[in-house]
């Protein structure tokens, strides 16, 4: 299976990823967890993705295409994957649809963390006491949330439009999303 976790910065994605991918073991490719851990590695692209990450902006989609082809290409993939955080925009989906029909290959499914703006900035007012991630600070917030509306929303009636798009109420419990999780996929 091959699957998109789709969502505003906040939502709950990454959490849900991450016991998803342990409970059916498949692969958790987290761009975002990619790029932070280039930042710490200190390497030329960390320090390019850094800046851009801070203004809560997005890298360069060939950049991030290239690595989700590498990292999809890794053994642990073949099991199944969650992408997460990838793709945001249109010609992102664009891409990864044309790489994988490449390779004779296609999504199962996408699934969209729905939840209102209020909680997510309620959300993040949370994880910035708990993480402190540096693209959690108050104004970097509001970028990604304009940034996400403009750029990656579109991507819902894109998905929607290809009947691969199912919609899990992401205000509940951890435990409450992962089981309407369950259900949205089975
Ligand atoms: P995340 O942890 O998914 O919220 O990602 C943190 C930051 O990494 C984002 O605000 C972007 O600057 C960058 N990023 C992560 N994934 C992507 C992507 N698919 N395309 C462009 N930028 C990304």
């Amino acid at each position: 299976m091959k699957i998109v976790f789709l969502g505003a910065p906040g939502a709950g994605k990454g959490t849900q990823a991450k016991i998803f991918c342990e409970e059916r073991k498949f692969a958790h490719i987290s761009t975002g967890d990619m790029l932070r851990a280039a930042v710490s590695s200190g390497s030329e692209l960390g320090k390019k993705a850094k800046v851009i990450m801070d203004a809560g902006q997005l890298v360069p989609d060939t950049l991030i295409v290239d690595l989700i082809a590498a990292r999809t290409q890794e053994a642990d993939c073949l099991n199944g994957y969650v992408l997460d955080g990838f793709p945001r925009t249109v010609a992102q989906a664009q891409a990864l649809a044309q790489m994988l029909a490449e390779k004779g290959e296609s999504l199962s499914s996408v699934v969209l963390f729905e939840l209102t703006e209020e909680e997510v900035n309620r959300r993040l007012a949370h994880r910035r006491g708990v993480e402190a991630r540096s693209d959690d600070a108050e104004e970097t917030q509001r970028k990604r949330q304009q940034v996400y509306r403009e750029q990656t929303a579109p991507l819902i009636d894109y998905y929607r439009a290809q009947g691969l798009l199912k919609t899990v109420d992401a205000s509940g419990t951890v435990e409450e999303v992962n089981a309407a999780l369950q259900k949205a996929l089975a």
